[in-house]
């Protein structure tokens, strides 16, 4: 029987930065991800010399030094880089009547809003403000310092006192919602709207239900870090995470769906593969949803049952329909990447197929369409129920994927004849090459709800990671947990020797 000190089931952004970091500390890793392709929800996939982004293709500061992004940190630690090419405006915002090109840089986007509304430009600019009070200390402190045990207080008074000391007026605005600030900051309903939306872009929940820090985060990093997008596409973020891994002796194994977490008296012993192979380990992190591992990864007599209740009734967004395409680029010279479309403002821009997402990342690296070619991928929220694989399926699917096409018709008036490669995905296929639970983005846990869990489980040896761990959904905030965990799962030396090999 193979043994190791750690394994980790699954091999998103959560689970490889944990992996990644526990083999740079030393300890005997082994990652088992179910697919045959490594990065979750961030994994890239090749078609007929298409490469298509699977999730995630808004990034912040992924090659810049003074960013906050937990994941450069952590590819730091790993001796790992990023090459990235940076671009503002950052998107464009279609409603209806107009759109807006939003801008990182919080002059321009003010100035851009001033355009619509003077008042939203000002009200946007006391926002900001607000929020960079909360940014810029948090922001001080490394992510890589973190850890989710009694050290950590300690530890941060004593290495990062200043940052401490500025976030102590702040505490109250961290426990409160987007919807807190922007009640008592913004009259103007235009820009209460854009605020909205903008949460919703980043937790699938609006202002009232989405966590101020986490904004605050979005805010500090667009005005004071750069925009910029991986050469190579998402997969290069994965690509990286895994060379690390490997670089500090960790090892990953494709196609190892892990059937169940072994447990015998409470204490977590290994993992049980599909195959029926076991694995020892000291150490299990599950990157599975809370609800995957509530329930297929664990059996329900292994966890007590109230702390098993309460995890499977965590409410979940909803999942998503994707379109990926290629398209003939001739006379597309004037495209940006990233578009955001909302059809009908009468509507609830959490309705599915109101709001759409569109991203077109090869008229920044041209690498990932073939010449002549761009590769663009457009999704919307989409619920699971209803969804089966019976004889209406593809009829289903195409209707489903129209207000995708209406939403990049928006962006190229004439999408369709210019289709050379067409995918659709549903939440089926989400569920299914994501491995998660009714392919959703993830827990809707709102503001002032409570928190998302840690990464502790009441089984000893078992832990989690990813976005239904503390801080939540989003690259930045699973490369988080992944820090989090794997720093409590070492001694404090440990981690401050490595935090001290950091410093600049
Ligand atoms: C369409 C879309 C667009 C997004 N856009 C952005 C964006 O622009 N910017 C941003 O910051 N975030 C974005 N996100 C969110 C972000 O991508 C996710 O929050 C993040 O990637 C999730 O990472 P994770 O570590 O939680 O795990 P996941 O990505 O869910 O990975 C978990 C892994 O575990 C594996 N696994 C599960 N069960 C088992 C098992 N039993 N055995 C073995 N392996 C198993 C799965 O196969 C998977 O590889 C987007 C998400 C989606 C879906």
């Amino acid at each position: 029987m193979e043994s190791y000190d750690v394994v980790v089931i699954g091999s998103g952004i959560g689970g490889l930065v944990a992996a990644g970091l526990l083999a740079r500390y030393g300890r005997r890793v082994l990652v088992c991800e179910s697919h045959t392709l490594p990065g979750g929800a961030a994994h890239a996939f090749k078609r007929q010399g298409f490469t298509f982004d699977s999730g995630p293709s808004f990034y912040c500061g992924l090659a810049d030094p003074t960013s906050c992004n937990p994941l450069r940190e952590v590819l730091n630690a790993l001796g790992e880089s990023i090459t990235a090419v940076a671009y503002d405006p950052l998107g464009h915002y279609h409603f209806p009547d107009r759109t807006l090109a939003i801008y990182g840089n919080a002059e321009q986007y003010q100035a851009s809003l001033a355009q619509i509304s003077p008042q939203a430009a000002q009200e946007l600019k006391t926002l900001t403000k607000k929020m960079l009070a909360i940014y810029r200390p948090l922001g001080a402190i490394p992510t890589l310092a973190l850890r989710a045990d009694g050290w950590l207080l300690p530890l941060l008074i004593q290495r990062f006192p200043k940052a401490m000391a500025q976030l102590l007026p702040q505490l109250r605005g961290l426990g409160r919602s987007m919807g807190d600030f922007v009640d008592e900051t913004v009259q103007d309903p235009w820009l209460r709207r854009l605020i909205d939306l903008e949460c919703f872009l980043l937790s699938g929940m609006k202002a009232h239900q989405t966590v101020a820090p986490e904004m605050a985060f979005m805010f500090g990093e667009r005005a004071e870090s750069v925009i910029d997008y991986p050469i190579g596409g998402s997969g290069a973020i994965i690509d990286a995470l895994v060379r690390g891994l490997k670089r500090w002796g960790g090892q990953l194994r494709l196609g190892a769906h892990v059937d169940k977490v072994w447990v015998e008296q409470t204490q977590a012993q290994g993992v049980v593969l599909k195959t029926g192979e076991r694995i020892r380990a000291g150490q299990v992190i599950s990157n599975a949803t809370l609800w995957d591992t509530c329930n297929h990864l664990l059996a329900a007599a292994d966890l007590p049952p109230q702390y098993r209740q309460t995890s499977l009734a965590t409410a979940a967004v909803d999942s998503f329909m994707h379109l990926h395409l290629g398209i003939r680029a001739q006379g597309l010279e004037e495209l940006t990447i990233h578009h955001v479309v909302v059809h009908d403002t009468e509507q609830d821009i959490t309705t599915p197929g109101n709001t759409c997402m569109i991203s077109i990342p090869s008229v920044l690296d041209p690498s990932l369409a073939p010449d002549g070619h761009h590769v663009v991928h457009a999704y919307t929220l989409e619920p699971y129920a209803g969804w089966q694989r019976d004889e209406n399926y593809g009829a289903k699917k195409e209707a489903k994927v129209e207000p995708l096409i209406r939403a990049l018709q928006k962006v190229v008036p004439d999408i369709c004849d210019r289709i050379t490669l067409k995918l659709i995905g549903t939440p089926l296929t989400h569920q299914r090459f994501l491995r998660r639970h009714q392919g959703t983005y993830g827990p809707a846990i709102s503001a002032g709800q409570g928190l998302f869990p840690g990464c502790k489980t009441p089984i000893k040896g078992l832990y989690r990671v990813g976005d239904s761990t503390l801080p939540g959904i989003g690259v930045p905030a699973v490369a988080a947990s992944g820090i989090l965990c794997a720093n409590s799962l070492v001694s404090p030396r440990e981690a401050a020797a490595l935090l001290d090999l950091q410093a600049p």
